[in-house]
């Protein structure tokens, strides 16, 4: 039976277009007109006036780690070390397992990690991982470090503070003893914040980049497990193993640099606020173009994370000499695009690459005394977020929270697009929710399916509550219903 949505204002960001009734077909929109039409074989549905957007998609999350560290502890809103601890001590242990995350030193009082003492006194017996905010360092406990020695004998855990291939190493660690059930729990985890927030489609990044694409198999082969729509990168550094894991894309964030908190994002001139240091680049400029040529040539989409101006020459180079060789429509990502110049945006225009950025970065680091103007100085943080000029220049820009770094939420990604602290990078309404819908449908090539409300695409849409562009901040904006293929899931 075609279900009849009437009543409403449908926004189909589709060349501006705007109807009053959709028809729907199983999965499929199969009519829409301007007109308030109904129909006696029809299931007629009145929305009374309410607003139909497309179902919103994010292009970047780490949505395994994010539904495991959301069913742990919450670390954003303390202030002080005590705070820390309390919280932690009051989460749930998964699979024998403490996870926290959102830690951020510059946010709490001490200014500092918990020390290992500290975290030892709440939890003497059970693993405990604590992950800085960006990801990129990480504090664990004795009783973790126990069992990493144990496995791993070479180990180098004198640090209280784990960073870059330690870091690596602990993450990995934990999220690799999490089972099967745990792993779904996650994800179902993911899922229903991301369908509360009116997502139906999530990009996520499954691996761990030395080589290990962790449960990326079983989520291909589970994907009807979930109410919405997982597409799925492995995350490693091994073309011919993307291959056969049946991939359509290799990488996610495989690490060009580090970010601007840990001072590792790779840079130009060096850290304002660190006269010596450049960051780092993680691997050699040869590696990066040997990587780029291999995916390209076999049809591969790649996405790496490159933060800093230095990082970003490196993969975009490497993208500009396989696109050259062999011109095709892979549209390689550039992930986080943070620190870039105009050179560089114009070289990303003619090289056919996206920027998968996260708007959510500049509203929580950007601005005049934010975190990036103390590491960068000023006349660099004008050149971070730069979502304006890479719209302009025609790039295909595509908006993710990078979760559980930031919030599983395209609302406040739309929210900070729109006021990106440097005025001349903000977006407008349309082109901010451009972001999460059409331009995301893009990036993965479902252009045809997705993205957008069409006749013959997929019925994936949300009905709210408010004008999605009549509003003030987008932040009121009022989700009431989520359809995924033509089903209500929330
Ligand atoms: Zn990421
Ligand atoms: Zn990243």
């Amino acid at each position: 039976m075609i279900k009849n949505f009437f009543n409403c204002k449908i926004y189909s960001m589709e060349n501006d277009e705007i109807f009053t009734s959709m028809q729907i077909k199983n999965n499929e929109i199969v009519g829409l007109s301007i007109e308030n039409i109904q129909n006696k074989n029809w299931l007629n549905i009145d929305l009374g006036g309410k607003f139909i957007l497309p179902g919103f998609i994010d292009t970047h999350t780490h949505s395994f780690e994010g539904g495991l560290y959301s069913l742990g502890a919450d670390l954003s809103h303390s202030k002080s070390i005590k705070d820390v601890l309390e919280i932690i001590e009051s989460a749930n242990p998964i699979g024998e397992m403490i996870f926290a995350f959102h830690f951020d030193e510059n946010s709490i009082k001490e200014k500092r990690f918990p020390t290992i003492d500290e975290l030892d006194k709440i939890s003497p017996k059970i693993p405990l991982l604590l992950r800085r905010v960006d990801g990129h360092s990480c504090v664990i406990n004795s009783s973790a470090k126990k069992l990493m020695l144990a496995e791993n004998p070479n180990l180098n855990l004198q640090s209280q503070i784990l960073t870059k291939e330690e870091n690596d190493y602990a993450a990995h660690f934990f999220h690799k003893k999490v089972n099967l059930e745990g792993i779904e729990s996650a994800y179902l985890n993911s899922a229903k914040i991301g369908i509360n927030n009116g997502l139906t489609t999530i990009h996520t990044m499954i691996g761990d980049a030395a080589q290990n694409p962790l449960h990326f198999k079983w989520m291909k082969n589970n994907l009807t497990k979930f109410p919405l729509e997982f597409i799925l990168y492995p995350q490693i550094l091994n073309v011919k193993k993307a291959m056969e894991l049946g991939a359509d894309r290799v990488g996610g964030c495989i690490l060009a640099d580090g970010s601007f908190g840990s001072h590792t994002a790779g840079l130009t001139k060096p850290y304002f606020d660190q006269k010596e240091n450049f960051g780092q680049l993680y691997q050699s400029n040869d590696f990066w173009i040997d990587f780029v040529k291999e995916a390209h040539d076999n049809d591969l989409q790649v996405g790496v994370h490159a933060i800093g101006d230095a990082a970003i020459e490196q993969i975009l180079t490497a993208y500009e000499i396989a696109q050259k060789e062999n011109p095709k429509d892979l549209r390689h990502e550039i992930i986080h695009c943070e620190l870039t110049s105009d050179a560089q945006i114009e070289r990303m225009s003619k090289a056919n690459v996206s920027a998968v950025m996260q708007p959510m970065f500049d509203r929580l680091w950007g601005g005049r005394n934010g975190f990036y103007d103390k590491v960068l100085g000023a006349e660099r943080t004008e050149r971070t977020t730069r979502l304006k000029s890479i719209k302009t220049a025609g790039i295909l820009l595509t908006g993710g929270s990078d979760f559980y770094i930031t919030d599983l939420n395209p609302i406040k990604g739309i929210d900070a697009a729109e006021r990106i602290h440097n005025i001349n990078e903000a977006l407008d309404r349309k082109e901010a929710v451009e972001l999460y819908t059409i331009n995301a449908a893009k990036l993965s090539h479902d252009e045809d399916r997705i993205g957008s409300i069409k006749i013959g695409k997929q019925a994936d849409f949300i009905i709210c509550q408010n004008d999605p562009f009549k509003l003030k901040s987008f932040l009121d904006l009022e989700i009431s219903q989520v359809f995924k293929n033509g089903v209500k899931i929330k």
